[in-house]
């Protein structure tokens, strides 16, 4: 007899949080690890967030919520991505989740049925191939290659496109790569969602973590509103990862069904985080900026560091905070080198596999680590190389 349900065979996961257990048991050996791997800010959640919190827990927020969240929180989040991303949008169309990955569980949960097809960037978050293939939905891999600056292929987009494309999901500014969509990939992926009638999943977690020009939102061009679904929130600009905090936008009646599986899965988001939430969107957004400001400085001296090492070269990301260096010239694969990282330099990363096929002949690192440590970790990786070059 088979203990598990046939479906959990094609539940995939993410490598990060594997890699993360692996780096702290070699230091629980007394090793020294440079932890660049897993995606999560290095700063600590600013102080106001924090008390606004502690404040709403005090005050009673310790009971069950609606759902979607609560109406003030979303109407705070509706009035602010209407504003800042021109998307069309009131509360109802807003539905709030322990963390943004839900969000994407959900969605898709709601959307397809066996046999739809998922367009996804490959490399690229590995949640969305592992949801889509759980659900017996297709996925089928967008290759993000290096030589286009790991933009869309518009040209091989459309030649996946097929009467069972149900949806596309695409994720700017992107992890593992750092790169920044193009308005004009963007421009052509909604051309192509309004004329084929698909959905669009936008990713827009690292929205706020951009080094230059000014994010576009699929969802604010015309007719896409009532075709996407915006995925944000909190773990990435306020450093808020732990507390589990993330939020959707989408047409409303969608918004009702994702509800639903709210109601079904976890019944609501805890209302004290949501307080502070709140307190962090209406609060003041200087110690975003200086996060945003640190992780330039850092992306600029690994970036630098990177393509000083033997077999080694990296683009220069526009958003978020990972680079994805291209290894071909070290001769080895990519798993196999992020392992040796790990175990012989000292510094855990992720092999650029972690993040679909695609991936391969890359490594990720994640800038969320102080200017000391990474270049700490460059000089590791440095003797590492230079040595196995010999
Ligand atoms: N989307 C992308 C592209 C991410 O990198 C992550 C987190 O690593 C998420 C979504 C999920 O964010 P959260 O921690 O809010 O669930």
């Amino acid at each position: 007899m088979t203990p598990f349900a046939e479906r959990m065979s094609r539940l995939g996961t993410e490598t990060a949080f594997e890699v993360l257990g692996r780096a702290r048991a070699l230091e629980a050996t007394g090793r020294k690890v440079v932890h660049l791997e897993i995606g999560e800010p290095d700063f600590d959640t600013p102080r106001f967030i924090r008390k606004a919190a502690a404040d709403a827990l005090e005050s009673g927020f310790t009971h069950y919520g609606p759902s979607a969240g609560l109406p003030e929180f979303r109407q705070v989040i509706a009035e602010q991505w209407k504003a800042e991303r021109a998307i069309p949008c009131d509360a109802d169309n807003v539905v709030v989740t322990p963390g943004a990955k839900p969000i994407m569980f959900f969605a898709m949960l709601a959307l397809l049925e066996a046999g739809d097809e998922v367009l996804y960037p490959n490399p690229g978050f590995p949640i969305y191939e592992s949801v889509a293939n759980f659900l017996g939905a297709k996925a089928v891999p967008l290759v993000l290659r290096e030589e286009k600056g790991f933009d869309l292929d518009l040209a091989e987009l459309e030649s996946k496109i097929t009467s069972r494309t149900k949806l596309l999901i695409f994720n700017s500014p992107h992890n593992p790569t750092g790169a920044v969509l193009k308005p004009e990939t963007i421009e052509a992926i909604a051309a192509l969602a309004r004329k084929h009638s698909f959905w669009i999943l936008a990713d827009e977690i690292y929205a706020r973590i951009l080094y230059g020009g000014k994010h576009l939102s699929i969802a604010s061009l015309p007719g896409m509103a009532e075709r996407t679904i915006v995925l944000d929130g909190f773990s990435k600009t306020y450093a808020m990862t732990g507390w589990r905090l993330g939020f959707g936008i989408m047409e409303k009646k969608l918004a009702a069904q994702v509800s639903r599986l709210m109601t079904n899965s976890n019944s609501c988001t805890a209302t004290f985080i949501q307080k502070a939430g709140q307190a962090a969107l209406t609060g003041p957004q200087d110690e975003v900026r200086a996060m945003v400001a640190e992780f330039r400085v850092r992306r600029d001296t690994m970036v630098q560091g990177l393509n000083e090492l033997p077999g080694v070269s990296c683009l220069v990301p526009d958003g978020a905070f990972y680079v994805f260096p291209n290894i071909k010239g070290t001769g080895m694969k990519s798993a196999d080198l992020a392992k040796a990282l790990l175990e012989e330099a000292g510094v855990a990363c992720l092999s650029g596999t972690a993040f679909g096929e695609h991936g391969e002949g890359h490594i990720r690192f994640s800038t969320a680590n102080s200017l000391q440590n990474i270049q700490t970790a460059l000089q590791s990786i440095n003797e590492f190389l230079t040595v196995r070059a010999k």
